[in-house]
């Protein structure tokens, strides 16, 4: 399946443990509220995007650091129950990543990340993992890590003929040096009008009826204008309305299959898993674009990010 790789994947980024409790509304300054019972789900976009490509059955490692903690073990244990190396995941000495996620009942979510571990992922530990890194056929990063780090990751990565994915998110302001390796980089519509200096508003489109059409026009104007700013290859997701490839050869739309979306959460790292699962399988990047769309698309219909993530079979059956 692989062409001669250790890895087909290696995974650069967060492991966070998502703290969700279910609350009547939020607390203002100084109030206390009482929520239902602590929910614990293993997250983090790294994790996550690991853990897709693992459930695809990509050879896949995280490289990234976790606490000394029950959160770091438990973090650890889902990784490998999805088939995900934890070789070059640290233990770091600070505690792992948590995210405490509020919920309401109109479904609207508020979140403080403490990163923790993650802050800690240095280009040391990039290094320190060089052999795999250069095993690898394809290296994705986003930016719950150290932005250093991570353009460190990606200057190796190409230096030794290893295709650089990155799903800049959040959203931060890349060297040229980085962009121009990547291959593809990947942004949601809101990065992609952050990174071109757009309000988001614009983007969107104000009307509901004209979304379809609007969306699909922006979408290709937008990749065409990000692949401008230098990379080898843009991909821009567009959530419900698929997601839209340009590459110097041309642009092409890909369509979302139809579904009811039950959930959204981590999507958007379940395209970047199975889209760098493909990659390094030896796809182009449009097909390797509409499987990761199919992926996508299966993980909103069920809830949470990482249990809603298909097995090859359920993506092929
Ligand atoms: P992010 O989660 O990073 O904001 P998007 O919302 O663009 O990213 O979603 C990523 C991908 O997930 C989309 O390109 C699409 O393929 C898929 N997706 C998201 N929402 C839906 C939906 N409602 N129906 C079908 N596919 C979806």
């Amino acid at each position: 399946m692989t062409t001669g790789s250790e890895l087909t994947v290696l995974v650069l980024g967060s492991a966070n443990a998502d703290l969700v409790v279910a609350v009547e509304r939020r607390p203002a300054g100084g109030e206390t509220v009482l929520g239902g019972d602590t929910v614990v789900m293993p997250g983090g976009k790294g994790a996550n995007t690991a853990v897709a490509a693992g459930k695809l059955g990509a050879r896949v490692a995280l490289l990234g650091a976790v606490g000394e903690d029950g959160y770091g073990s438990v973090l650890r244990t889902s990784l490998e129950s999805a088939g995900v190396r934890t070789d070059l995941l640290r233990t770091s000495a600070r505690p792992t990543g948590i995210a405490y996620i509020t919920v309401t009942p109109d479904g609207e979510n508020s979140i403080v990340v403490a990163p923790g571990a993650n802050s800690d992922v240095s280009p040391a530990d990039v290094d320190a993992s060089s052999a795999a890194l250069r095993s690898a056929a394809v290296l994705v990063c986003s930016l719950e890590t150290p932005l250093s780090t991570v353009e460190h990751a990606v200057a190796v990565a190409a230096r030794a003929g290893v295709r650089p994915l990155l799903n800049l998110s959040p959203v931060a302001q890349l060297s040229s040096e980085t962009l121009a390796q990547l291959d593809p980089l990947v942004v949601n519509e809101h990065e992609a009008a952050w990174l071109l200096g757009e309000p988001t508003a614009e983007v969107n489109g104000a009307e509901d009826g004209a979304e379809v059409d609007g969306a699909e026009v922006d979408g290709a104007d937008l990749a065409r204008r990000l692949l401008a700013l230098g990379p080898r290859s843009v991909v821009v997701t567009l959530g419900a309305r698929g997601a839209v490839v340009a590459t110097p050869q041309g642009v092409h739309q890909i369509a979302a299959p139809t579904v009811h979306a039950v959930d959204t959460t981590g999507a958007g790292d379940a395209f970047a898993g199975a889209l760098a699962t493909r990659l390094g399988e030896g796809d182009d990047l449009v097909p390797a674009a509409e499987y990761a769309a199919r992926v996508a698309a299966i993980s909103v219909t069920r809830s949470g990010a990482q249990p809603s993530y298909p097995t090859a079979e359920e993506v092929d059956g």
